[in-house]
């Protein structure tokens, strides 16, 4: 096959340029093939994780397409709004907006929940060309009438999967209706649960669909590590492991926030240099925790799934898997983390005997086993033995149940059978109504659909 260029693709001489600053010398699989379509006006279904390349490919010819024939925005309206599950996704959509657009005269905005509002409103006051936000806060916004939606000709969700995981899906829906029908759209998501796959009946229109590295194939260029370590050992066998000073940029994840913040205290006091990143801390902090990570002044990050998702930092040489996740999905966007754009990176992951089920499913999804390492860790001591024999106290766990519990109700797979009819008694009310992410049974049957 000839190279393909950006330019090849029809992009425009000022975004050429910006991308040449960026070094995009070649386009991604998702950029070649998306970029003609929307240029071209057509509506999109991209079914893609990041890492791809996608906020470019949507991004591109969204700048390009507002900037011919130019017309400044209408008061509190915006032109092209772009719905993202998280603030930092919003956030960094943005950033990656005006980097591409850097030698165009757009003008962009964020709308973000858990800060103030009072600057959002002004922002939007006299309008603006592309609106970024989070669903809730927008539609918040729009019926405060700060906010109008009656000029959008361009309509963008990103992560979708994730604004179902998050309960978002209702106000998505709720903004969707409150568009002009004539409007060029896309949905980007990794993966296709029936949800998904009804929204984009009824809000894509005969689009063109993009499917790029099935999830199973992520995995490729990634090195993958498994340590099998007891519960107590954990944190330090993490000590040991960063010893080795070519850990520089590493991201770990836990299930829970109050398990990040633990492993964030003990990196701390250990003399490395870490923050956590998780939905209990306030807007400024994640972004703050998240600016250290990618300046490079602090070298570890501890996550959680939701808080790390869409977040793009480069160059991240390690993944630590402090704790399995319990949807095997999320395994693969964790290790995504690294090896981002074409690079190499590892991905090392702790397994205790309560996560054995976890791993099966991450093994059985990603079609591959993970080779063991073994480590040489001491024997457990014996108070370590007593505190690993206490049933686990589960931090934040829905149903105050230990961990790796996931006999019938978490499906390996995607398995057997139907979802559950009625939602977990225990389980929290979503405000969407929609079940809770872990009941979602064969909805797992993902990038078939559709
Ligand atoms: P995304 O999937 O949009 O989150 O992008 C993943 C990463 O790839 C980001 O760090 C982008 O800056 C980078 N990227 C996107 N497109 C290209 C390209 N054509 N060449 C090199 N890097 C790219």
């Amino acid at each position: 096959m000839t190279d393909v260029t950006f330019e090849g693709l029809g992009v425009a001489e000022p975004i050429l340029r910006a991308l040449a600053a960026e070094n995009y010398t070649t386009p991604t699989p998702i950029q070649t093939r998306a970029i003609p379509a929307l240029l071209g006006g057509r509506d999109l279904l991209g079914i893609a994780q990041t890492g791809t390349g996608k906020t470019a490919a949507f991004g591109i010819p969204l700048l390009q397409r507002l900037s011919v024939g130019h017309f400044p925005p209408g008061p509190k309206q915006a032109k092209a709004l772009i719905l993202a599950p998280t603030r930092e996704l919003a956030v960094q959509i943005e950033q990656s907006l005006r980097t591409y657009g850097r030698f165009l005269n757009l003008k962009m905005t964020v709308i973000l929940g858990g800060v103030n509002q009072n600057t959002q409103i002004r922002n939007m006051s006299k309008g603006v060309d592309i609106l970024v936000a989070t669903p809730g806060r927008l539609l918040d916004l729009v019926q405060q009438k700060q906010v109008q939606l009656n000029a959008v000709n361009t309509f963008i969700v990103d992560e979708a999967d994730r604004m179902l995981d998050m309960g978002f899906i209702r106000d998505v829906r709720k903004l969707v209706a409150l568009l002009p029908r004539e409007r060029q759209s896309m949905l980007f998501s990794a993966t296709m649960p029936d949800d998904i796959v009804k929204l984009t009946h009824d809000m894509l229109r005969s689009p063109e669909r993009i499917e790029v590295t099935p999830q199973s194939k992520t995995a490729d260029r990634i090195e993958q590590k498994l340590y099998f370590v007891p519960a107590p050992q954990k944190r330090q066998l993490l000590g040991e492991l960063l010893k080795d000073v070519a850990m520089n940029r590493v991201i770990v994840f836990t299930r829970t926030k109050h398990g990040a913040n633990k492993v964030a205290e003990f990196l701390t006091r250990s003399g490395v240099v870490s923050d956590a990143i998780h939905g209990n801390k306030s807007q400024n902090a994640r972004q703050r925790a998240l600016d250290m990570f990618k300046s490079g002044k602090a070298r570890v990050l501890v996550a959680t799934d939701i808080a790390a998702r869409g977040i793009d930092v480069d160059n991240i040489s390690h993944v630590v898997n402090f704790e399995l996740p319990n949807e095997p999905e999320s395994y693969v966007h964790r290790i995504g983390r690294t090896a981002r754009a074409g690079g190499e990176g590892i991905a090392i992951s702790f397994c205790d005997a309560s996560e054995r089920g976890y791993l099966r499913d991450i093994e059985r999804l990603i079609r591959m086993k993970i080779e063991p390492v073994a480590h040489d860790l001491p024997e457990l001591t014996e108070e370590q033995r007593r505190n690993q024999e206490e049933p686990r106290r589960a931090h934040g766990h829905r149903h105050g149940k230990p961990h790796g519990h996931n006999k019938g109700g978490h499906k390996p797979g995607g398995g057997r059978g139907e979802a559950l009819p009625h939602g977990d008694p225990h389980a929290p009310a979503k405000r969407n109504g929609s079940r809770p992410h872990w009941h979602r049974g064969n909805d797992k049957k993902r990038t078939s659909a559709a």
